[in-house]
C-alpha cells in the first residue's frame, strides 16, 4: 500500500499516513498542528496523480536513499583505515577497505526503491504503482514551482 509522508508546516516533523478517502485532516504527533488533506481513490489504489496535500500534479521520482547510512559507512571506512595505518599495514589494505565499503554502499543504493516527491509541498510517496511514469528531478520545474508558484498541471518539461 502506498504511504504518504507529509512535512509539518509548523515544526518540520514528518507525518506518516496511509491514503484514506475519509480522512480530511492530518495531525502532527509532535506539535499537534493540523493540516487539511484530500485523498481520492487513485491514491488509495497506489496511483499518484494528485497531491493530497496541495492538490498539485507535479512530482519527481528519486531513490529512497538514506543519507545517514552513507555517512555512517564512510565514517566506518575512515576509522578502519586509520587503525590499519596505525598498526603499520600498507596503503593497499586501507584502500581495499574503501573499495569494499563503496561496493556495499553501491549495492544498498541500487536496491533502494524509487519514491515520488511533490515539488510544491515536498510530500513523499512510497510504494507508488505508477512510479515509472514519474520523471526525475528537474531544476527548472522546481525553481518555477517553488519561486514563481507555477503550476505545470502534471505535464513535465521535456528536457
Ligand atoms: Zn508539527
Ligand atoms: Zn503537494
Amino acid at each position: 500500500m502506498m504511504t504518504v509522508q507529509f512535512t509539518c508546516k509548523n515544526c518540520g516533523s514528518g507525518i506518516h499516513v496511509y491514503p484514506d478517502v475519509h480522512s480530511t485532516l492530518i495531525k502532527c504527533d509532535v506539535c499537534s498542528h493540523e493540516e487539511a488533506v484530500h485523498f481520492d481513490q487513485n491514491q488509495v489504489d497506489g496511483i499518484l496523480k494528485d497531491c493530497p496535500g496541495c492538490q498539485r500534479k507535479d512530482f519527481y521520482s528519486q531513490k529512497d536513499f538514506n543519507r545517514k547510512l552513507g555517512v555512517i559507512i564512510f565514517v566506518i571506512a575512515a576509522i578502519i583505515s586509520t587503525i590499519m595505518l596505525w598498526v603499520g599495514l600498507g596503503p593497499q589494505w586501507y584502500l581495499s577497505t574503501f573499495i569494499v565499503l563503496y561496493a556495499m554502499d553501491f549495492f544498498l543504493f541500487r536496491r533502494l526503491n524509487l519514491i515520488g516527491i511533490c515539488y510544491k509541498c515536498n510530500a513523499i510517496f512510497r510504494d507508488v504503482k505508477n512510479i515509472k511514469e514519474i520523471p526525475g528531478f528537474n531544476h527548472e520545474m522546481n525553481d518555477r514551482i517553488v519561486y514563481s508558484d507555477h503550476d505545470f498541471h502534471g505535464k513535465p518539461l521535456d528536457h
